[in-house]
């Protein structure tokens, strides 16, 4: 007898969502608030350890606020992010951004967390729950249903070992990097030439923390092999990753002492991380002991969608982790997947074409980070020509230190789903005042080894920022929320609750 004749458990749904990371979880709720049957097969049992703790204002303030999240993450106390500090390129001096200097993000929703992925995740999940999502742990998925036509469902095996067949106008793959099932979408994965690299890491209690409003920075420093990850996940607790290149991967790949040596000698030869970590002592017992290699290769899957079946997160692309863009793109990418099944479903748009902006914006949103990433590792580059870089590939028309905080706050898009519209007032209200007091606390900031972290606070660019931010809310023009237009040609635009497309108004 095969598999498919043992599956004696039939069941119907709307949509299935394979794997309950935040991908699965936001496309799943955001499914569900529709009103549709959602069923979510998540092959652990949450909280689980998940790597990929820095998140960017557009989920904290668009994805979370869509989700109904935010008290809960309020309540959580994760790390306040306020921006980013970097040790890179020509200058060896340190340099800090803050989110507060991009217009989507300034004032009230000028900050992310840096998040115990086990919480977060496990927040996610049991909101979508709460939202009517039949959540299955415990419950892996093995196969795809499937004819010429289109994806018609999934197999999956529940925690006694039964085999369940369950059909679906729509599966989801968001079950992560090593999806099993993403082939069925009609695509091949494939691997960028260029970023091909290897990531260490662990957890240090007692790390030191960069001064005043930057304490929740994450921290990213280049050395000679690579380049270091810190970032402070409590007030004791700290993630350390060494990325390194694939040529390495001997270095890391031994034994757990080896391992421990390898990473210890690599936080040796960067200065700045060693300061840090110099009364700190590695997390040896419990979930945090271990220490984990990932290869960070990134890649992109050939199609996205077939009819059927849509892919969302790591299952479709993952791009490298220096700015922090893996659970943007899946929460992201699960707000695209959602809008499309919504509409679909309500008969409102043909499936081609809400498939097509889904797989269109998910591209741009992945191809933009992309082209600035594949920028900004070379190493040769100062940060104003990291910020150039960001303006070229926004092509926005702003300052460069503008376009590169637009970028890396995840709100390039300029989807206002993705930044707080009803704090548009507020911010306004309140936007010089915010950012000049961002400004004026790291104005002043001084690391124990003595090395400058602000430099860049005394540009002028800073002031044209503010000058800038002044000079829209003089002329109202976010205040009076204008339509969306379209981001691709002939494209689609969000529908009035931001979970549907609508053709864009005439004109
Ligand atoms: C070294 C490194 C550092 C990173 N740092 C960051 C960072 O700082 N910030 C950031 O935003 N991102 C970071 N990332 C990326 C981030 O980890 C991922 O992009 C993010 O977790 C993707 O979310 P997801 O929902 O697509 O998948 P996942 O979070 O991987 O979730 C997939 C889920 O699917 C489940 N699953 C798998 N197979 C099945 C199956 N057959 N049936 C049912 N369920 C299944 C899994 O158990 C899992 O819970 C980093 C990645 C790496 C490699």
């Amino acid at each position: 007898m095969n598999t498919a004749q043992q599956a004696t458990l039939h069941e119907e749904f709307d949509v299935i969502v394979v794997g309950g990371g935040p991908g699965g979880s936001t496309a799943a709720t955001l499914v569900a608030k529709h009103g549709h049957r959602v069923l979510l097969l998540e092959k652990e049992t949450f909280p689980r350890y998940q790597i990929g703790e820095s998140l960017l204002p557009a989920t904290v303030h668009g994805i979370c606020r869509l989700l109904d999240v935010q008290e809960d993450m309020e309540k959580a106390g994760f790390m306040v992010k306020r921006g980013g500090s970097f040790r890179w390129g020509t200058n060896p001096v340190p340099w800090n951004f803050l989110f507060a200097l991009a217009p989507e993000l300034s004032g009230p929703t000028s900050y992310a967390y840096q998040v115990e992925r086990m919480k977060f995740d496990d927040i996610l999940l049991r909101n979508a729950a709460k939202h009517g999502v039949d959540v299955r742990e415990n419950s892996p998925v093995s196969e795809v249903v499937e004819d010429e036509e289109r994806v018609r469902g999934v197999r999956y095996t529940d925690p006694e070992g039964r085999v369940h067949e369950v059909a679906a106008r729509y599966v989801i793959d968001a079950s992560g990097n090593k999806t099993r099932i993403s082939r069925h979408a009609g695509g091949e994965r494939v691997y960028s030439e260029f970023f091909k690299n290897l990531a260490l890491f662990g957890y240090f209690e007692g790390g030191k923390r960069l001064p005043g409003a930057d304490r929740g920075n994450i921290l990213c420093a280049a050395f000679d092999e690579g380049w270091i990850w810190y970032i402070p996940l409590s007030e004791t607790l700290t993630s350390v990753g060494a990325v390194i290149s694939r040529n390495r991967a001997s270095d890391i790949q031994g034994t757990p002492e080896e391992q421990e040596k390898a990473l210890l000698g690599f936080i040796d030869r960067c200065d700045i991380v060693r300061d840090h970590l110099s009364e700190a002592t590695r997390v040896t017992e419990g979930t945090y002991g271990e220490l984990r290699v990932r290869k960070d290769y990134s890649y992109a899957n050939t199609r996205f969608w077939r009819p059927g079946m849509a892919l969302v997160g790591d299952a479709a692309c993952f791009i490298d982790p220096v700015f922090s863009t893996g659970v943007h793109l899946a929460t992201y990418a699960g707000l695209l997947a959602a809008r499309s099944i919504n509409s679909v479903l309500a008969d409102g748009i043909s499936e081609e074409r809400a498939f097509g902006e889904f797989e269109g914006r998910y591209r741009r949103e992945y191809g933009v980070f992309y082209e600035f990433l594949s920028a900004f590792y070379d190493m040769q580059g100062s940060e104003e020509n990291y910020f150039w870089k960001a303006k070229k590939v926004t092509a926005f028309d702003s300052s460069d230190l503008e376009a590169f905080v637009t970028l890396v706050g995840g709100v390039a898009s300029r989807e206002r789903a993705l930044t707080d519209s009803a704090a548009l007032a507020e911010r306004f209200a309140s936007s010089s005042k915010a950012l000049s007091d961002a400004v004026a606390a790291t104005g002043s900031m001084q690391t124990e080894s003595g090395e400058r972290m602000n430099h860049l606070f005394g540009a002028k660019v800073v002031g044209d920022v503010m000058q800038e931010m002044n000079e829209i809310q003089r002329r109202g023009v976010l205040g009076t929320a204008t339509k969306e237009s379209p981001l691709l040609p002939d494209g689609l635009v969000p529908g009035a609750d931001g979970l549907s497309w609508a053709e864009p108004a005439a004109g």
